[in-house]
């Protein structure tokens, strides 16, 4: 029994027996390629040139509407996106689960390489206030980071505060008031508040 065994093994499919399935194609079949959505975790076995010919057509959209491929691509942001965009340890949840992406994993349409940026970079940059609405939103006691409605509100209540009306006809200080309409009158007419 034993030796029966050894002389008649069972055949063992292994990746250096795999022909390449390019039509006609003799050669082995040493590389992976994806078969498409909907196949996903399903590959073509193809030779180096093969591989190289159908990476270049691979479309993994193809069939898809526009409207399907926008959805697609708008949760790839939070779905999809491979994990070294996402920080450790999230194996199994992004694609780069171990032994899930092929050699010669393509992206045609680039999406996951423009995922590579910071998370804070889609945020709206704020303008870059010069020296002079600087000091002004000093005077303010704001930093760079006011905004108009910050601007506004820290005005109002700066005003409400020193005017002598609320401090018992106190005029010490008429001179910080002053200030502070100065810079105010500065950020409104520079369009900042
Ligand atoms: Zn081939």
């Amino acid at each position: 029994m034993f030796k029966r065994i050894r002389v008649k093994p069972e055949p063992q499919p292994d990746a250096a027996t795999l022909r390449c399935e390019h039509p006609g194609c003799e050669a082995p079949g040493a590389h992976r390629a994806p078969k498409g959505r909907l196949r996903e975790g399903q590959y073509f076995s193809f030779c180096l040139d093969h591989v190289r010919e159908y990476n270049a057509s691979y479309n993994y959209f193809r069939g898809m509407s526009d409207e399907d491929v926008a959805k697609y691509q708008k949760e790839a942001v939070v779905g999809h996106r491979p994990t070294w965009n996402m920080g450790v340890n999230r194996a199994g949840k992004g694609h780069r689960e171990e032994g899930v992406e092929p050699e010669g994993f393509v992206d045609p349409l680039g999406m996951f390489r423009d995922r590579a940026r910071g998370p804070g970079e889609d945020r709206p940059r704020r303008p870059r206030y010069g020296l002079a609405a600087m000091k002004a939103l000093n005077t303010l006691g704001l930093d760079e980071t006011a905004d108009a409605e910050t601007i506004k509100a820290r005005y109002k209540e700066l005003v409400k505060r020193l005017h002598p009306d609320a401090n018992g006809g106190d005029r010490s200080l008429e001179d910080r008031l002053r200030e502070i309409i100065h810079a105010y009158n500065f950020l409104k007419s520079a369009k900042l508040a």
